[in-house]
């Protein structure tokens, strides 16, 4: 769903700082990004000291059209450079170069997994970095940390020319989205949206056909969408956090989320399929 395609991740960063780069500087989830005319930018800079900044680590991502690219944390409180500010992800989605923005969204996953995995989680001894992969080692016990992610299902389940929608209590005033949720240990990712589905609202569902994926970077999931066919049942809620849910037809939908998310890209699949049954 993200087209990265300009975008090669490395582990090994170059021997010699000697040519620009693009630097993704997060004060916990929040990136620096330099307030322009028509919208936000990045550093771009041999290193990021040149801005007087005193990154607390630093981890190199690859390169973005044979550009290098690092992310790097400062400390809290750090004041940005003048024209310069803190901003969160979601916030700069549209305003950022859109390659950019994917990349700040691995950057700031894999800041958070390096903060938060400092001592193994078996012994308590402080964990090593591999030179050559994305991983931490345990000097002890051997044990490997890897980037924490969490996979997630989301899906458009569709009766005739209509779409389910559903309300979290967590929405803002009035959204409506596709429904998702975490897969389970042990499970595989067309039962989890057969699980998700029938907990959420209470019906079944057949013909599971896979969509797309997209990193969610808030903090570390994984989004696989799907979309499904409506069997059977009646629309009931039994899980608090659903507020409320029904089929929509795409002449009276209610405020859906933005253009950032994979879920508007299933709603929006949806609508052109609709439009080019109109149009038959
Ligand atoms: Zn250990």
């Amino acid at each position: 769903m993200t087209d990265n395609r300009k975008f090669v991740s490395e582990i090994v960063p170059p021997e010699v700082r000697s040519e620009s780069a693009w630097w993704f500087v997060f004060q916990e989830s929040k990136l620096l990004v330099e307030k322009g005319p028509s919208g936000v930018n990045l550093p771009y800079l041999i290193h990021i000291t040149e801005l007087g900044l005193a990154p607390l680590r630093e981890h190199y991502l690859g390169r973005l059209d044979h550009r290098p690219c690092y992310a790097v944390e400062v400390a809290e409180g750090t004041i940005p450079p003048a024209g310069m500010a803190f901003d969160g992800l979601r916030q700069v989605y549209g305003r950022l170069d859109e390659d950019l923005f994917w990349i700040a969204a691995r950057a700031v996953q894999i800041i958070d997994w390096d903060r938060t995995h400092q001592f193994c989680g078996r012994c308590g001894v402080p964990l090593r970095a591999k030179t050559a992969e994305r991983v931490k080692e345990c000097p002890q016990c051997g044990l490997l940390h890897f980037p924490r992610l969490a996979p997630a299902i989301i899906v458009l389940v569709e009766r005739g020319n209509e779409l389910l929608l559903a309300r979290s209590r967590h929405f803002i005033p009035g959204m409506y989205s596709v429904l998702a949720g975490f897969v389970e240990p042990g499970e595989s990712l067309e039962e989890a949206v057969v699980r998700e589905v029938k907990e959420e609202v209470g019906i079944e569902i057949k013909d599971i056909k896979y969509f797309g994926s997209q990193p969610w970077p808030f903090p570390h999931s994984l989004m696989i969408g799907f979309t499904a066919t409506y069997a059977s049942r009646e629309i009931s809620l039994n899980d608090e956090e659903i507020e409320d849910a029904g089929w929509f037809t795409i002449d009276k939908l209610p405020r859906i989320p933005g253009k950032i998310s994979i879920a508007r890209k299933l709603i929006d699949g949806f609508l052109a399929k609709q439009e080019s049954v109109h149009e038959d």
